[in-house]
């Protein structure tokens, strides 16, 4: 008999890190995964810092909870960290690779890409009036950043990132005509699901979640915008709970 399929997953945080692949998270990833569930998210998308899991350690975890759980990974490269959906080797990135050399390894395995919290480092305009004057520099200097050619999408919605932040990356997007993305950066576990990706179609796997990225067919959210009631509030741990995770 064949396996029933796995539910359609609508509200996934593209990007989550751990005590078990990124030397500044603590998160037991069991706890993650549980404490997203609690939110209301669907799904969670593991980008340790530069190295990815085995497969079979995402998919045991999936598995185990019953809960969509892909495995991608954040690479450090010369424009800034980029998400990446699809990849399976280096399993470490050893020398840091150029956002083109990137590109070229995830064109050969048919991922995606994203570029992460593309202004935490990067000038911003001083107030949220991006349609004139000061604002407008700040608009038509950004949208000739060459990375934008580079990716198939913008995370706008950053849980670390402010309203302001969040808000111009959302303009560029726009502007360049690219689709948008969310992901909490979760270090501790209260912070999955800040933000997240809405797909509107919902996805199975990570084959769908890059199909729905190349398609457009996303885009970043957070709980108010989407209009549901935050239920940030059902912490499953205390809040300051730092459980070491073994490896
Ligand atoms: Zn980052
Ligand atoms: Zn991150």
């Amino acid at each position: 008999m064949e396996a029933p399929s796995p539910p359609l997953a609508f509200r996934v945080d593209l990007h989550c890190h751990t005590g078990w692949g990124s030397g500044d998270s603590h998160t037991d990833p069991n706890v993650l995964v549980a404490q997203a569930k609690a939110f209301g998210l669907d799904g969670i998308c593991i980008t340790e810092h530069n190295q990815l899991w085995d497969q079979r350690k995402v998919e045991q975890l999936s598995d185990k909870h019953g809960f969509l759980v892909i495995g991608g990974i954040e690479v450090d490269t010369d424009v800034g960290h980029v998400l990446v959906y699809g990849l399976r080797a280096p399993r470490r990135f050893i020398r840091l690779p150029t956002i083109e050399e990137l590109r070229r390894m995830v064109d050969e395995v048919g991922g995606a890409m994203v570029v992460a919290h593309p202004f935490r480092k990067r000038q911003k305009p001083p107030t949220a009036e991006f349609c004139s004057g000061v604002g407008l520099e700040f608009v038509e200097r950004a949208l000739e950043l060459p990375f934008f050619d580079l990716v198939d999408g913008v995370e706008v919605q950053n849980g670390i990132a402010g309203p302001l932040e969040r808000a111009f990356a959302g303009v560029v997007a726009g502007e360049r005509c690219l689709p948008t993305t969310g992901g909490s950066d979760t270090h501790r576990h209260p912070e999955v699901g800040t933000t997240f990706t809405v797909f509107p179609g919902g996805i199975r796997n990570e084959q769908d979640l890059i199909d729905a990225l190349k398609a457009g067919e996303v885009r970043g959210a957070d709980w108010d915008a989407e209009g549901i009631p935050d239920r940030r509030h059902a912490s499953i741990l205390p809040r300051d709970y730092t459980g070491i995770a073994p490896g």
